[in-house]
């Protein structure tokens, strides 16, 4: 959404004011339009950047299906680890190897 400032023609351009809200300001004359600011995308782009970030830490935290083992962590101490397993390629063989992640630290390791 492109505004115009109505006093000079001059581009507005959105700025927060003392209350937080976000209002077209004129930059040349400082006036500030009356019409209402309705481009969201400055609020709603901090705000994803926001819940985006939310939603990873509850992703890791909760969601993770992983099963949980008894398990020392070699960081840590904490004697819970979640483990999964996965292929790596070892000289020509394809092998399992056995991965842990610590439920406290979140340190990985491997067998
Ligand atoms: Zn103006
Ligand atoms: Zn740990």
């Amino acid at each position: 959404m492109v505004s115009f400032c109505e006093n000079c023609g001059s581009l507005l351009v959105p700025e927060r004011n003392g209350s937080g809200k976000i209002t077209l300001v004129c930059k040349i004359c400082k006036k500030e339009s009356k019409e209402k600011f309705r481009d969201s995308s400055y609020q709603i782009s901090s705000k994803i950047k926001h819940t985006e970030k939310d939603l990873l830490t509850v992703i890791e935290e909760d969601f993770d299906i992983r099963p949980i083992t008894k398990v020392g962590c070699p960081r840590c101490n904490n004697n819970e680890a979640r483990y999964w397993e996965a292929e790596d390629r070892r000289k020509e063989e394809w092998e399992t190897t056995t991965y842990y992640k610590c439920t406290k630290c979140g340190w990985v390791w491997s067998e």
